[in-house]
């Protein structure tokens, strides 16, 4: 019998026991809390808590039943299939993905490109006046190797893409790193490095101290123009081909009727509030987070996305949509939790002539894959959406779907 193996075992049980009677004791006081102001609630799942207890969430009620639906099918792109799960309550989504996949399907599947952008955050230092500030904003270019050894050091995931000084107003200086964090999202490793970084310049650079170590220029969690038009994270293109018999017979509408929504709805209407040019990427990718274990707080720059339909040579359609910040990781947050984790398995971690990136620097495969997957989802949901507006059946779908 191998001893170590069995200590191991049993430390990992008293710990999950320990953990499990935590969450119980904290959970039995709060649950009085509650009914004491008169809020009795129902339906909270049990279960072993110890994978998100002290790491994932605090004041453990329980956990919230979400359905989970998936593809019918693996979708094609380039040369690997995906399974596309997605978490949700709004009926119909699913189905219409469905319907989505099997028409790129039929006609050969999608062809994906991700450049991995690395993540970025940034801080603010403060100096004592606007000259010092001038001061360190010329000085940071010029020290960027030494910035850079300093992020470094701080994971062996994690490697400074650049180090730069993007804002001088009055006495502070932003100051934004981008890294590649390998396979992990890596806001909390780039926070890391920042910190590291940061410490190096209030060192060695007179005056300076830390305004704010998280200071909206990256811009996380929140929408920007920056991060829609320089992007973040991945970005992702992806275009399939889809010809008139087969949108016909899987979507119900021909080509032209799916160009003439897009003339008004994405190419019209985006324009008139000067924002969208998408129909609904955010159903999808918040769908598509939830069952992978990404973090939700991304969906609103993972979202940014722009459809495009253009008539190919061939009479055919040519779709493509352009994600310029999808956020995520196969490592980290809560990708470790079922069944998440049993999903992002199917990611490879096979380097591909798809992807762009810095190879001496990244080392971070399978999120590609990942990008990719949301940005199929994103597709299927947009040619379903627009067959269904162009028939003028999005009604009766949700209704049938929806109201049950
Ligand atoms: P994030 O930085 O994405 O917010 P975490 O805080 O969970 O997520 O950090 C990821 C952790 O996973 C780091 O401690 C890192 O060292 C570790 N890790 C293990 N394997 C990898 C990998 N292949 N790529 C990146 N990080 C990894």
């Amino acid at each position: 019998m191998n001893h170590e193996h069995v200590d191991a075992e049993r430390c990992t049980t008293c710990k999950r026991e320990a953990a499990n009677a935590w969450v119980a004791a904290k959970q039995k006081r709060l649950l009085e809390s509650l009914a004491r102001s008169g809020l009795d609630v129902r339906g909270l799942e049990t279960g072993d808590f110890s994978e998100v207890h002290g790491r994932c969430c605090e004041n453990i009620l329980g956990y919230k039943k979400v359905p989970l639906g998936i593809s019918s099918r693996a979708v094609r792109i380039n040369d690997f299939s995906v399974w596309v799960p997605l978490c949700t309550t709004e009926g119909a989504l699913v189905a219409s993905m469905c319907r989505g996949v099997k028409l790129i399907n039929a006609c050969g599947g999608a062809q994906g490109a991700v450049e991995n952008l690395g993540i970025t955050r940034g801080f603010a230092l403060r100096l004592g006046s606007f000259r010092s500030a001038l001061e360190l904003y010329k000085w940071l270019p010029r020290n960027e190797d030494a910035l850079r050894r300093a992020g470094d050091a701080t994971s062996r995931f994690l490697r400074v893409k650049a180090v730069t000084a993007e804002h001088l107003v009055g006495s502070e200086v932003f100051v934004k790193v981008h890294a590649y964090t390998g396979d992990a999202m890596g806001m909390n490793m780039v926070t890391k490095a920042c910190c590291a970084i940061a410490s190096h310049i209030c060192a060695v650079f007179e005056g300076a101290s830390l305004a704010a170590i998280s200071s909206n220029t990256c811009a996380d969690k929140k929408w920007s123009a920056g991060g829609f038009v320089r992007g973040r994270g991945r970005r992702v293109s992806l275009n399939a081909v889809v010809d008139d018999a087969h949108c016909r017979s899987i979507l119900h509408v021909g080509v032209e009727d799916l160009l003439r929504v897009y003339h008004t709805k994405v190419v019209v209407g985006s324009s008139l509030v000067l924002g969208g040019h998408n129909c609904q990427a955010a159903n999808y990718v918040a769908a598509v987070f939830l069952a992978l274990g990404q973090d939700l707080g991304h969906v609103v720059e993972s979202s940014n996305c722009i459809l495009s339909m253009q008539r190919s040579d061939c009479g055919s359609l040519s779709v493509s949509v352009y994600m310029p910040s999808v956020i995520v990781g196969t490592v980290g947050g809560g990708t470790h939790l079922e069944p998440s984790r049993s999903f992002l398995q199917q990611f490879s971690t096979a380097d591909s002539e798809f992807f762009v990136t810095d190879r001496s620097l990244d080392s971070g495969v399978a999120p590609n894959y990942v990008a990719l997957a949301v940005a199929a989802a994103v597709m299927a949901g947009e040619l379903s959406v627009m067959a269904a507006i162009a028939d003028n059946t999005l009604m009766d779908a949700h209704l049938r779907l929806n109201r049950e």
